[in-house]
């Protein structure tokens, strides 16, 4: 009786495997919320569990409208971006363009919701083949183009004259997932948001510490917004996680000191698996290094053993493991044990 479409799906796969240092999701190592806060108390004693949340989130949107300089009308809030991908695909339809290798979900959401996805791949440099994606904008007019930007899993940032050549061609709406921008040196597409009527930024608080909220958010034209609000089911974000937020975001400091420290450790971590012979790693704008192995199951078993838990991609990208920033504790745990496993044990490389 299931739909052919679910029938062939994949669920999506969280694993919660027990370990030392949790690296696999691209969390923040740093919890936002000072619990001890008498203000945050207050504002977690004041929710009323009988009623419903706020449907529009409003107090909610005025904060994070002021931490990225837009108004609430441009703004529309997702239980994670999940969902608003979700909401985007309902709303417009497909077919849904995405380069690949990328997060799972435009896919995942595009086949649940019976729309043709569109998967191309990346060029050598993990960047965008542009000729590819304009070819198919002309022949296929995809109503939606995912482009995560930085991306994820390969950490780069798409270069941005592309990203802009393909706004301007596209007559569909051209989403830029910037889940990862707070790491990222390059500058995001927010400026852009008044010179084109079809692009939307996706932007999540899911990587800054508080992805236990689930709260992720669309910025574009006040049309856009209007449009997909009205597929957004009621009172999508649960009132704790909107009074909660509103605390945290808030504290402007507080978010960007942990952004910086994250930032700070990510490029030591680089730095430091450059130095391992048996390690290629990819240089990253966002909060996790992408990296490649010889032996990469044997060595993401090896990692686990010690209590390191990182993510492999080797069925989509040859070689590849996925390493979140932790704590500088969770960091030296696993380039200790990573540089271990090719100095012990079966991994161990023989000089010739
Ligand atoms: N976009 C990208 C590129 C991601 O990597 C993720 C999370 N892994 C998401 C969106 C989803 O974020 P959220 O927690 O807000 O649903």
């Amino acid at each position: 009786m299931v739909r052919p479409n679910i029938r062939s799906l994949y669920a999506y796969e969280a694993k919660e495997l027990p370990c030392r240092a949790k690296l696999d999701a691209n969390e923040s190592p740093y919890p936002l919320t000072d619990w001890s806060s008498q203000k945050l108390l207050n504002r977690v004693k004041r929710v009323m569990t009988n009623r419903y949340p706020d449907p529009e989130a409003k107090e909610l949107k005025k904060v994070v409208g002021s931490y990225f300089g837009v108004s609430s009308g441009n703004l529309l809030q997702g239980n994670g971006s999940d969902e608003l991908i979700s909401s985007l695909i309902t709303t417009f339809g497909g077919p849904v363009l995405y380069p690949v290798p990328t997060f799972s979900m435009y896919g995942i959401i595009s086949q649940a919701l019976g729309e043709k996805g569109i998967a191309v791949p990346l060029d050598k440099s993990f960047d965008i083949d542009l000729e590819r994606v304009l070819k198919i904008i002309r022949s296929q007019n995809p109503k939606l183009i995912f482009l995560s930007s930085p991306n994820n899993p390969t950490g780069n940032c798409f270069s941005s004259g592309k990203i802009l050549r393909i706004i301007e061609k596209s007559k569909g709406i051209v989403v830029v997932d910037e889940a990862y921008q707070p790491f990222s040196s390059q500058r995001g597409f927010l400026p852009f948001l008044n010179d084109y009527q079809n692009l939307v930024i996706m932007r999540t608080l899911s990587k800054i510490g508080l992805a236990a909220l689930r709260l992720g958010f669309l910025l574009a034209h006040t049309e856009i917004i209007r449009e997909v609000n009205k597929v957004r089911l009621p009172f999508n974000v649960n009132s704790f996680s909107q009074a909660l937020a509103v605390a945290a975001m808030k504290d402007k400091k507080g978010v960007r000191s942990s952004i910086e420290t994250i930032i700070r450790e990510r490029d030591l971590l680089q730095k430091e698996m450059e130095k391992i012979r048996d390690v290629t790693s990819f240089p990253s704008e966002a909060n996790f290094i992408l990296f490649r192995v010889k032996h990469p199951d044997s060595v993401y078993s090896l990692l686990l053993k010690k209590g390191v838990l990182v993510r492999n991609l080797h069925s989509g990208i040859k070689g590849c493991l996925r390493v979140t920033v932790g704590t500088p504790e969770e960091n030296t745990l696993f380039l200790k044990t990573l540089k271990s496993a090719f100095t012990e044990g079966p991994l161990r490389r023989r000089e010739v």
